[in-house]
């Protein structure tokens, strides 16, 4: 069995989640096998093993849980991006747009240092929005950034080739068309 088939079968997959209409890929599922869970985190930062990185940057929520086992895996640091007013220290932060309306992330002011080698993680990339904002927020504290990682890329939304067009390589485990 390819890791592929793999976490695709550890994926479970929510007709009409949050909303009707939609298929919402739950990943708690591969959370929940130890065998998957492992071998995702593996997987996603094999390109980096044994490479100097600073910091894992990851998107709350489910990019916590990766970015966690990420970081330790890598040796890095974890810099949790978050929904704006969770933060206790001084932020800086991003308004970026969601299918209605406007949200806002934010990060420590001190938590990235200029020219720091940075990865982005999160569970999913769907339309881009949500990454996009992150590595402009990264960015603008000076980040170096490496790539973004995603256990699932839905293609057909289109995010990988909003962050490629801002020069962020992109690196996904599974697609789901
Ligand atoms: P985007 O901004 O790329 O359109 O949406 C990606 C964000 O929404 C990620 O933070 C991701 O966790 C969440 N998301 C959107 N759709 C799904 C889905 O089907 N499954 C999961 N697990 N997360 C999703």
């Amino acid at each position: 069995q390819t890791i592929q088939d793999e976490l695709v079968s550890a994926i479970r997959t929510i007709k009409d989640y949050p909303k009707e209409g939609i298929l919402f890929r739950d990943i708690t599922t591969l959370l929940g096998d130890a065998r998957a869970f492992r071998r995702a985190v593996d997987a996603l930062v094999q390109p980096w093993a044994g490479s100097k990185v600073d910091q894992i940057a990851g998107i709350e929520a489910r990019g916590f849980i990766l970015g966690g086992a990420v970081a330790h895996q890598l040796s890095a640091g974890f810099v949790p991006i978050r929904k704006k007013g969770k933060l206790p220290h001084e932020t800086v932060r991003i308004a970026y747009s969601l299918e209605y309306g406007l949200d806002e992330m934010e990060m420590h002011k001190d938590a990235i240092k200029p020219g720091d080698r940075v990865i982005l993680v999160d569970d999913l990339i769907a339309t881009g929005g949500t990454a996009e904002a992150a590595c402009k927020l990264l960015r603008s504290m000076g980040a170096n950034i490496e790539a973004a990682c995603f256990i699932v890329d839905l293609p057909d939304l289109g995010g990988r080739k909003k962050l490629e067009a801002m020069n962020v390589p992109v690196r996904t485990l599974v697609e789901f068309p």
